[in-house]
């Protein structure tokens, strides 16, 4: 918790030093004016008294009185002044924190979302942390109001007797102690809870996601869905009582102690007064401070009763932070990349327990067509995660020409190679926009997106215009169909005439006729440049220069379709086997 403290407090000084200050130092003042205030009421009630006493009836404005006015005013003021620092303050820890964020995100390795924690944090981050950051500093700045209000109200009660502040000392542990225990109880119930509320947040978005809610309903399975809900929010809710009530518990036994020290100092108070030890204007304003007191104790509980919670929450900021970058790479290609090298490459997803490559050995000439097959799990689309960079070989190196990707940064990787994965990236924006990420220098030239959307066959939507808005941020924005998603991201390829184009699957979610149109369209369009396809039909390799067959993390077997189909191995089974299905 201290680390995390320490995490906070120095973002506030990176980020919003002035506010962070300007805030601290009015917590500072409105803490210093409330005790100030109570002695100056004492000294003006006093006044007022010896006056009465003197039958002097009319008041004069003594020194007393003017400060007391300037203090009411200046706490007004102060508070006033408070709400602009919180909204300033919040302004630009938010701005620049998330401009931190997003240049973070950019620079993030791949292989830190394979990690079921690091991704948490990953996630988490978005989730406002500028706002929590906030809150936070404001409870310390609280906390250090609380303690400088209590030290001022331990003076007065040494003003009126050393009795008075043993009284308060030995009640105040007891109250402290219980209201910290309540505050631990919500910690630990929060601790214990947050993996149930990750569980509960998921099943929420399942029953209200738009696709997974139509393939529940179909299964008819959205009521088993609920029942795992239910199941895990009567959980947590019972959880949440038992907790509430032994933190009512606690919170109880702190109230009896607040209440025998408040009878103790009221009889103490009432006994100086009879005695003639405690002026009535002292017992007022102490009875007054006794009071304030217990409210200050009070919004102790409120304030830190989920403190150590959000402190512990804001661990994801400076796991986030921590996360590992993309290495620098300053390695520059100089020319058109013509070969692309895997030697003995073997791979192992980061934390799995088995190796998905093993010892890999292949060509790829830049100017032909190669694809690459073989059966589910084989390997194909992790060879091509490879290819992008976005994992490095566990051993063995990959070669564009003689340089090793190893050195290569992906800007460098993105000019020699362009690629669509499997699982694509729909964006919710136009359709120019969908197609011109491929090449933004050409994202105004409507002849070439018109003519893209001719090539991957969306002529519907060349139709509705390159602005139409896709998806559903905006109201008039239109949804695709999945096969036209993928059309539309291999489009983005088409934009771009420059690099080897590699396709992981680009006609999965394309009905089969459309599919072998589009594969002999690939090849064709294709041919000046080169491409790299992974296909799990064996009817469309058949058209590439050459073939990779996978088998197992390993290649089983190359060359063309010729070639491949004499030696009656792997790929002329699995051909025929393809074959008999549409037979
Ligand atoms: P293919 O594209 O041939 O269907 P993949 O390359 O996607 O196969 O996957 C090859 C193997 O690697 C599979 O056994 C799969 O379970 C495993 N795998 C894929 N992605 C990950 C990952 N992120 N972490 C761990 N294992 C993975």
């Amino acid at each position: 918790m201290k680390t995390q403290m320490k995490e906070i407090l120095s973002i506030i000084w990176k980020y919003s030093r002035l506010w962070g200050c300007m805030k601290l130092l009015n917590s500072v003042l409105t803490a210093i004016i409330v005790p100030v205030n109570t002695v100056l009421l004492q000294r003006i009630v006093n006044d007022i008294l010896i006056l009465l006493q003197e039958n002097h009836f009319h008041f004069i404005l003594n020194t007393h009185l003017v400060i007391f006015i300037a203090g009411v005013f200046s706490e007004v003021l102060l508070t006033g002044l408070d709400r602009y620092v919180e909204i300033r303050f919040d302004m630009q820890i938010t701005d620049r924190l998330e401009k931190e964020i997003v240049r973070k995100y950019r620079k993030l390795d791949y292989s830190c979302y394979e990690d079921p924690q690091t991704y948490d944090s990953i996630s988490r981050i978005s989730q406002n942390p500028g706002e929590k950051i906030r809150m936070i500093f404001w409870k310390l700045c609280e906390m250090v109001r609380i303690i400088i209000l209590l030290i001022g109200y331990l003076l007065i009660f040494q003003q009126a007797s050393p009795l008075l502040v043993g009284i308060f000392l030995l009640f105040l542990p007891p109250i402290l102690y219980e209201n910290y225990k309540a505050g631990c109880l919500w910690y630990d119930l929060y601790s214990r809870q947050t993996a149930d509320e990750r569980k509960i947040a998921y099943y929420e978005r399942l029953l209200t996601g738009k696709t997974s809610l139509a393939e529940l309903k179909i299964y008819q399975a959205t009521d088993y869905i609920e029942k795992l809900w239910k199941k895990q929010s009567s959980k947590l809710r019972k959880e949440k009582e038992e907790t509430l009530i032994r933190v009512e518990k606690t919170l109880l036994r702190k109230s009896t102690f607040a209440a025998l020290w408040y009878l103790c100092s009221g009889g103490f108070l009432l006994y100086g007064v009879i005695t003639g030890r405690i002026s009535v204007s002292m017992f007022l304003v102490l009875f007054q401070t006794i009071l304030n007191i217990v409210d200050t104790v009070n919004g102790l509980l409120e304030t830190f009763g989920n403190f150590s919670r959000e402190i512990q929450e804001m661990s994801y900021l400076h796991s986030f932070f921590a996360l590992k970058n993309i290495p620098e790479r300053k390695g520059c290609i100089d020319r058109p990349v013509r070969r692309i090298r895997f030697e003995h490459v073997c791979f192992s997803y980061p934390n799995a327990g088995t190796e998905t490559l093993h010892d890999i050995s292949f060509e790829l000439d830049l100017s032909k067509s190669t694809a690459i097959v073989g059966e589910n799990g084989s390997g194909k689309t992790t060879i091509i995660k490879l290819l992008c960079g976005l994992y490095q070989p566990t051993s063995g190196r990959i070669l564009f020409d003689e340089y090793d990707i190893r050195n290569l940064n992906n800007g460098e990787i993105g000019k020699a190679i362009k690629v669509v994965f499997q699982d694509f990236f729909q964006y919710e924006l136009t359709i120019r926009e969908n197609i011109g990420f491929g090449n933004l220098a050409r994202i105004s030239h409507d002849l070439e997106l018109q003519e893209v959307l001719d090539a991957v066959h969306l002529e519907e939507l060349k139709k509705l215009g390159l602005d139409t808005s896709l998806g559903k941020l905006e109201h008039e924005g239109i949804d695709l169909s999945r096969g036209q998603w993928q059309r539309l991201a291999v489009g983005r390829i088409f934009l771009n005439d420059t690099g080897y184009a590699v396709l992981d699957e680009p006609t999965a979610s394309v009905d089969p006729v459309s599919e072998y149109n589009m594969y002999q369209l690939f090849y064709l369009l294709l041919r000046s440049r080169g491409s790299l396809m992974i296909s799990h039909r064996l009817a469309s390799a058949k058209m590439a220069d050459h073939i990779l067959v996978l088998k197992n993390g390993t290649i089983a077997e190359q060359g063309n379709h010729t070639e491949l189909m004499k030696n009656q191995e792997l790929y002329h089974e699995l051909f025929c086997r393809q074959a008999e299905w549409y037979q």
